[in-house]
């Protein structure tokens, strides 16, 4: 549940959001007006454990969360949509929950459930939109050339893929706007009218605005709030696609972390101290195990990515010596 405060600390949105510290477990429901079984996610309980949460600022701490739900695309099963809503809680998308009946698993009804259904579809608009995003800042028309194809003065963008097929016909003769925004031929003004409608849709269904309270408690200012963690990662995505942001995959864990374009630091290739830490121990115990099996210091160096001089140094330390702690 968001906690929308009156107040809001600055101009950007100020909003939290619950992560259940039992997590989520996956549930088979039938919806009243259907016999046919699906699966959705609930909030596990414990009648003994009162219930905890760890709060998350989606916002402020993961900017780049909407690219690692993109990625549940090529792997979109339930077990992986649990593991993310695990970890960040789930969308918010609760609405007509009332609908379905849980038919197997616990919490027994009523509670609220969240149709993975929802999630494929949530996951499906999100991939839509990055690709295009990343293509549109990156320049890259042969990879937009396989989404769009220009037929005159019309543009048609035509996408499949396991979970989602889309088709989005742009027709500048019946819109003045996209007379404006569109060259005839040109791939990326296209693209960019494509990603503007998918973040727009979601933008609308997941976000609101609100005339809230600035930290003086006197002045109101009107803000932009998600409704949900959806509507989080939709204005992640609006942001994203304003261009002049940097994102980047953690080399450690996978996830991707949004980085600052005055801060980025060329080799800053982990999305935390946590994961470079654990970066270092990996290479270092890799460095062990080769030792182990008569390779060179220099050739150590070669297949982790390390130089010679480092390698050596960790080699001369004893097992069992005192290990470091980040
Ligand atoms: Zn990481």
């Amino acid at each position: 549940m968001w906690y929308n405060r009156s107040v809001a600390s600055d101009d950007l949105i100020y909003t939290h959001w619950h992560v259940p510290e039992l997590g989520y477990a996956l549930v088979k429901v039938r919806r009243t007006d259907s016999d046919l079984d699906e699966w959705a996610l609930a909030e596990t309980l414990d009648r003994e454990k009162p219930r905890r949460v760890r709060v998350t600022h989606p916002l402020r701490d993961t900017p780049a969360l909407f690219k690692t739900f993109s990625d549940l695309a090529g792997r979109s099963d339930q077990e992986n949509v649990l593991a993310f809503a695990d970890r960040y809680g789930w969308l918010g998308v609760t609405e007509g929950y009332l609908d379905c009946r849980i038919i197997e698993g616990t919490p027994k009804n009523p509670a609220p459930v969240e149709l993975i259904h929802t999630w494929l579809d949530a996951i499906s608009d999100m991939r839509h939109a990055v690709d295009l995003i990343d293509a549109v800042n990156s320049d890259d028309c042969r990879t937009l050339k396989q989404w769009i194809t220009w037929h005159g003065a019309a543009a048609v963008y035509q996408r499949k893929f396991k979970w989602g097929s889309h088709i989005y016909r742009l027709e500048p003769e019946f819109d003045q706007w996209l007379r404006d925004v569109m060259k005839s031929g040109d791939m990326v003004s296209a693209a960019k009218v494509v990603a503007q409608k998918f973040i727009n849709q979601g933008l609308n269904r997941h976000t609101a605005t609100r005339l809230l309270f600035g930290d003086n408690r006197e002045a109101l200012r009107l803000h932009v709030v998600p409704k949900n963690l959806l509507g989080a990662m939709w204005i992640q995505a609006a942001q994203a696609a304003e261009g002049g942001r940097a994102f980047r995959r953690c080399e450690n864990c996978a996830t991707w972390y949004a980085v600052a374009p005055e801060l980025a630091r060329s080799d800053r290739i982990y999305c935390s101290r946590n994961c470079r830490f654990k970066a270092y121990r990996k290479r270092k115990d890799e460095a062990h195990r080769l030792r182990s099996k008569g390779m060179a210091p220099s050739a150590i160096a070669r297949a982790i990515g390390s130089d010679a001089a480092t390698v050596r140094g960790w080699l001369a330390i004893e097992p069992g010596r005192k290990r470091a702690r980040s």
